[in-house]
């Protein structure tokens, strides 16, 4: 064997770890047709497997916890009267509330232009708008832009932005075939938390790209996205793994991706919240 080939062969080798033993630390078990793999990769891995079973105690029953209400509110923010509700739920599976105006991302794109509507353009390099399949089923919402987005245009690309990749591909996606969008668009100086009239000038946008792609479900990644799609104050904490809905769409809440990089505890927590999308994703039909 040449060389090239031996470190060609070496550099694999030590992804395929590096994948297997993150599907490990987050609990994936049953990953299709990886099973396979994935016992083979437990059978020589020398972690103790009932320790690490032993960890994983609590997803199912928090899932049974009582949902807490909230009036919905439709696409601008705005509750939806009671009759209008009803008359939503005997109707389809469509999704009146987010008839959307726009041709195509492209449109929502050119209306932000070079922006200057609140103050984060000023340290900004560059609008992170989302990517992704204009018609994906599945969308995930960020806060805003970190450094590496803001250098090259892209959510999620940073550390972060790597464990999404490969939670995405844990449910057996791709990053193309989902979309990846965060509520505000320039990055907030020192990644601070985004404050709320940004969040107000911007998130317009991210609901006209929600609109315009009608996912079957949103993963609210973190607080603020979370916070904000559902207009509420209820900790990610008590909410994550729960089911919640936004005009008709089912959105899950878990922890963001950049809290896990310094929790990696926590990843059983998301693969558990990932599953049920994943679950649903692939027993409730295939159209909108
Ligand atoms: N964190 C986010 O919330 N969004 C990104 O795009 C990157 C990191």
């Amino acid at each position: 064997m040449s060389k090239e080939t031996l470190d060609e062969y070496l550099a694999v080798t030590l992804e395929i770890t590096n994948h297997l033993r993150f599907y490990r630390e987050m609990g994936l078990e049953d990953l299709g047709g990886s099973q396979r793999v994935f016992q083979e990769y437990q059978q020589t891995d020398s972690v103790s497997e009932s320790s690490d079973t032993a960890k994983l105690t609590r997803s199912s029953e928090q899932s049974n916890e009582p949902r807490v209400d909230q009036a919905p509110i439709d696409l601008f923010g705005e509750t939806i009267s009671t009759h209008d509700q009803s008359s939503r739920q005997r109707g389809s599976k469509r999704l009146p509330v987010l008839e959307s105006n726009d041709a195509s991302l492209e449109a929502i794109r050119k209306d932000i232009g070079d922006c200057t509507r609140c103050r984060l353009h000023e340290q900004r390099r560059t609008i992170v708008f989302g990517e992704g399949d204009p018609q994906a089923q599945l969308v995930f919402v960020g806060e805003g832009p970190g450094a590496e987005e803001d250098a090259t245009g892209r959510p999620f690309v940073g550390r972060a932005g790597q464990l999404l990749d490969k939670i995405i591909v844990a449910i057996g996606l791709k990053r193309e075939e989902v979309y990846i969008a965060n509520i505000v668009k320039c990055r907030p100086p020192g990644n601070r938390t985004p404050e709320l009239d940004e969040v107000a000038t911007c998130e317009p946008f991210l609901l006209r790209q929600l609109a315009f792609i009608r996912p079957r479900v949103i993963v609210a990644l973190g607080s603020p996205s979370f916070q904000c799609l559902l207009r509420t104050r209820e900790p990610i904490t008590k909410a994550r793994g729960q089911w919640r809905e936004w005009n008709g769409i089912k959105v899950m809440p878990t922890f963001h991706p950049a809290f896990l990089l310094r929790s990696p505890d926590k990843k059983r927590e998301v693969w558990e919240d990932m599953k049920k999308v994943r679950d649903y994703l692939s027993t409730s039909g295939s159209s909108n």
